[in-house]
């Protein structure tokens, strides 16, 4: 199949190559131009804009970094819909906010191009492996139509209901990810202080109703966990500021919605502090040295 494929960063890049794998013919744009080197060099076609690039594809997908530069890319004058042929398939697998992606999605229906939101967990690990989850908001149809190309970049593919729900899904589980991530940093914190060997206490509540993703998969008490930010001084992963670009998302649609997020707006004010400290380019769960008493 011909895709498109705009935005060649951390989780673009790794994306697209699986595609190219697969046998698929690739037509790639990034407004770095040098993003788009390594794939050219491996076989894909570079355009000179994304409506150029969506103009010769049987499918558009888009991994930008957050909802601006989703509305740039698909309702400027070069942008995708500017380009698209009628009746294309379009996939955004950015974090972007529910409400945005609704309406771009709207804009691309007017016109009689289907879209649908598709943000990804997994981290850049997953997105090189082919192991991301889809969380995908799009009409029944949509999705079985979407499904085996997903397939090529992600294990799980989630229906998650009609558009924007993949958005809602997404927001919401980083929401709680943010939270627990400073639960276990206290905890770990609060362990140590009081003269527990933090791998044993990690330990303890990894068998016990302590236990979360952020305590047996993430842990951020460096020595507990090998494979894990903490081991390297929290670089890689995922940034601070992402963490805190995606709180943000779920504090803006809280307020739409009138339901209250008191921990998540707490959450959002403590990675604020943190990446104001200089953090915001390291790993999220670096956050426990916010929350640690001083030496
Ligand atoms: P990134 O900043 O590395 O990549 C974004 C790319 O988009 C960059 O190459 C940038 O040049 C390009 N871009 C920006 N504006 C553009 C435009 N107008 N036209 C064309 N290209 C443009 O970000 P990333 O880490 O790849 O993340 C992408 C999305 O995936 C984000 O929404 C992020 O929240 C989400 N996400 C990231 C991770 C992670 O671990 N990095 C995990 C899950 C989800």
């Amino acid at each position: 199949m011909k895709i498109a494929f705009v935005g060649l960063g951390h989780m673009g890049a790794p994306m697209a190559h699986n595609l190219l794998k697969a046998g698929h013919a690739l037509t790639v744009f990034d407004v770095v131009a040098s993003q788009t080197n390594a794939l050219v060099a491996a076989g894909a076609t570079a355009a000179r804009s994304a409506g150029e690039a969506a103009s010769a594809a049987e499918l558009v997908i888009t991994m930008l970094p957050s909802s601006p530069h989703v509305r740039s890319v698909y309702l400027s004058a070069d942008g995708v819909l500017a380009g698209v042929v009628r009746g294309t398939p379009l996939i955004d697998s950015s974090t972007i906010d529910p409400h945005t992606a609704r309406e771009v999605a709207a804009a691309a229906a007017t016109q009689g191009n289907p879209l649908a939101d598709a943000p990804v967990s997994g981290g850049t690990g997953g997105a090189e492996a082919g192991t991301l989850t889809f969380m995908v908001g799009a009409e029944p149809a949509l999705f079985e139509r979407v499904r085996p190309i997903l397939a090529h970049m992600g294990r799980n593919i989630v229906h998650c209901g009609g558009s924007g729900t993949g958005q809602v899904a997404k927001i919401c589980n980083n929401l709680l990810l943010g939270i627990s991530m400073i639960g276990v940093a206290e905890a770990m914190n609060l362990g140590a202080a009081l003269g527990i060997d933090p791998k044993v206490l990690a330990g303890i509540i990894n068998t016990s109703s302590g236990r979360c993703w952020s305590s047996d998969s993430y842990n951020p008490y460096p020595g507990v966990m090998d494979n894990a930010p903490a081991a390297r001084g929290y670089s890689g992963g995922f940034g601070t500021d992402l963490m805190l670009k995606d709180l943000g998302l779920a504090a803006d649609a809280a307020r739409q919605a009138k339901q209250p997020v008191l921990l998540g707006a707490a959450a959002q004010q403590l990675y604020q502090m943190w990446s104001a400290a200089g953090a915001g380019a390291l790993d999220f769960s670096s956050i426990i040295n916010l929350v640690k008493k001083p030496p």
